[in-house]
């Protein structure tokens, strides 16, 4: 467990991206791509292609909903049951445990593109927000007291420390299924461009796009991004009122994690789904037509 308070680094860590250090975690990244482009040079087909696909969906929603709208900024409410199954799905995306994920996703909103920030595109350079501060095994570490609320769940905790789980047995699932390309596509080529689009909030959404609201940090929307990561693009409305489920803030904004979650409203597995004040919505409104 890391020695820090709140947003403070451990001790002895200083973030810089100069001092990279990571070659295992490097490897292991570069392999997984590796594979995943053997994939595209063995046999490809619609079963192939459709497991790759469900693969990514149910990730991705994983990820969304789970590691973000729900862990790291508390958007609904679920059962204690349910918020395990959003948060093993969430790890079966291979992005490290939940706790893991969300207190450095806390520690961004706290501190977006301030010194803490580990991942900032405007100090630190594109590259190093997308994907280097995830390989530099400096920040491997938990820092628990950022989440306090999850931290007192046992099995949250096991999960965070057992995160290859999950992912492994994902990709024996997608070997029984399909074989060793249904292994490439279900596992590592889905995984290789979850990924990425998650990546792209931390690195294009800070760089490229429009910024309806005015924030003190310099996050923007993106509507390709929004599409491709079912909700996830549109962070400068989440920037500016993080504790709403809805990332999309207006019709003409698809959020289809915001679809899924109240449909699930619907079936009672989540609730009391927090929107976004009127006071948000009229202000956005003014500032940006559809
Ligand atoms: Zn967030
Ligand atoms: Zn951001």
């Amino acid at each position: 467990m890391a020695l820090a308070l709140n947003n403070d680094l451990p001790v002895g860590v200083v973030h810089s991206p100069e001092r990279f250090r990571g070659t295992v975690n490097l490897l292991a990244f570069g392999g997984v791509h590796l594979v995943a482009l053997a994939a595209l040079f063995g046999p490809i087909n619609l079963k192939l292609v459709g497991i790759a696909i469900v693969s990514f969906l149910i990730r991705k929603f994983g990820i969304t909903a789970g590691y973000h709208r729900y862990l790291s900024h508390r958007t609904f409410k679920t059962s204690r049951l349910f918020q395990f199954v959003l948060a093993w799905i969430g790890c079966s995306a291979a992005q490290k445990g939940p706790l893991w994920w969300s207190s450095h996703h806390r520690v961004h909103h706290q501190e977006s593109d301030g010194p803490r920030d580990l991942h900032s595109a405007v100090r630190d350079g594109f590259w190093w927000a997308h994907v280097g501060w995830v390989l530099d095994s400096r920040y491997d570490y938990t820092d628990y007291r950022v989440v306090p609320d999850l931290a007192r769940f046992g099995e949250l905790r096991w999960l965070n420390k057992n995160s290859l789980i999950p992912p492994i047995l994902l990709a024996a699932f997608c070997l029984l299924l399909g074989g060793l390309p249904g292994l490439l596509w279900g596992f590592f080529v889905s995984t290789v461009v979850l990924w990425h689009t998650t990546f792209f909030i931390n690195s294009a959404c800070h760089l490229f796009g429009r910024r309806r609201f005015e924030t003190r940090d310099t996050s923007r929307n993106s509507a390709i991004l929004a599409i491709l990561t079912l909700g996830e693009g549109w962070h400068n409305n989440h920037h500016y009122y993080p504790s709403s489920v809805a990332q999309g803030f207006y019709w003409w904004e698809i959020d289809v994690t915001l679809y899924v979650l109240r449909f699930l409203e619907k079936c009672g597995l989540v609730w009391d789904l927090r929107r976004p004040p009127d006071r948000v919505l009229a202000l956005g409104k003014s500032r940006t037509a559809p």
